[in-house]
């Protein structure tokens, strides 16, 4: 029996498993892909907002080339934490349940089940995107995921959505020779754009160098075109690619299936005692960490400030652990 199995390896994971062991806890850590497999989804040498130290886990230094860092470095940076700290990590393993109670669960994974007397579910946001649930949104020529510009250049590119990715996408590849629109649901440019990417893209669009679509939806998506709903009625504009870059939401299905409830407001926020800061869920002896905390509002917890979830649940656990007799 473990005394802790971790359910996700982002870098929130990977700090409480470096906690646990360090407490003498024997932990597990279950990754459904890759290490940090989150970044895999990030754009091709995208530079992080955060400064390398507020990064940072485990007391390791983070030195980068330039002063933040970018995609790949982080990834490095994580890496090179897990392996020297010996994590003991399950990769491309899904955990698809939870049965049991505190001091002792059963975690159910696509593969096999592990026996541990306390949960961490550290599973972040981003496998989700948020669709529009519009026709023609299945289409191939639709993406979620924004990796580099190279495939639009020269080519007619929608990209949906007002917020800090949609902006770095819309800038990039206008760059490289795309014919950018782009279509935001609000009057503007969200206010909480970046202030070094803010102007920018409001400057390509007052010139006329990206066209872009105010309190306008998509009504459909067809091979050729897109069908908009603007404040001077419908519009049909031509169309080879769709980035919808709407933003991504929490796996609630796999929160339902770890037992784990949801509270009724704004953000559908999983229910933890944010409160007392032992992040222990309505299930006792499971805890959430990092970006998951926050349901649908995933720009509350990130990694600068997510890192520390890790020695507050640990602290509280071993509390807990010290109480309890384990139970076979
Ligand atoms: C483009 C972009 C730029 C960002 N820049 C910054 C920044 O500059 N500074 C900052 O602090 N934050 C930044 N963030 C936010 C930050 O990356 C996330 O908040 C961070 O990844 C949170 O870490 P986490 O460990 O909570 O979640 P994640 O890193 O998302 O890790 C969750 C892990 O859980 C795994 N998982 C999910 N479901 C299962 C399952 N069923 N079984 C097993 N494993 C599972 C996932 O595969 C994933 O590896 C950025 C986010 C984006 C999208």
């Amino acid at each position: 029996m473990f005394d802790v199995v971790i359910i996700g390896a982002g870098p929130v994971g990977l700090a409480a498993g470096i906690e646990a062991q360090r407490k003498d806890l024997d932990a597990l850590i279950i990754e459904k892909g890759a290490l940090c497999n989150s970044f895999l989804g990030y754009p091709t040498r995208m530079e992080f907002f955060s400064t390398p130290e507020r990064l940072e886990i485990g007391g390791y230094p983070f030195s980068t080339r330039d002063y933040k860092p970018i995609r790949e470095e982080a990834l490095d940076y994580y890496r090179r934490v897990a392996v020297a700290e010996d994590l003991n990590l399950n990769l491309y393993e899904a955990v698809t349940g939870l049965r049991g109670r505190d001091g002792n669960f059963t975690v159910e994974t696509e593969k096999d089940t592990y026996e541990a007397r306390k949960v961490v579910v550290a599973t972040g946001f981003y496998d989700i995107p948020n669709r529009m649930d519009v026709p023609g949104e299945d289409l191939d020529k639709v993406r979620h995921y924004y990796k580099e510009p190279f495939p639009y250049a020269l080519t007619d590119l929608a990209i949906i959505g007002g917020g800090n990715s949609a902006a770095k996408a819309a800038l990039a590849c206008y760059r490289h020779d795309a014919n950018v629109t782009m279509i935001v649901r609000s009057e503007e440019i969200d206010d909480g754009v970046k202030y070094w990417i803010k102007p920018d893209v409001e400057n390509r669009i007052e010139e006329g160098s990206i066209e872009a679509y105010f309190n306008t939806t998509v009504d459909a998506i067809e091979d050729d075109s897109l069908h908009l709903d603007t404040p001077e009625g419908p519009a049909q504009i031509e169309n080879d690619f769709v980035l919808a870059l709407t933003g991504y939401k929490p796996n609630y299905d796999l929160l339902d299936r770890l037992g784990i409830a949801i509270r009724d407001d704004e953000a559908r926020t999983p229910v933890h005692d944010e409160e007392g800061e032992t992040f222990e869920t309505n299930r006792d002896g499971v805890y959430l960490a990092g970006t998951i905390c926050g349901g649908c509002d995933t720009s509350r917890w990130f990694i600068e400030n997510g890192r520390f979830h890790a020695e507050k649940i640990v602290n509280h656990m071993i509390a807990r652990l010290d109480a309890e007799p384990v139970t076979a």
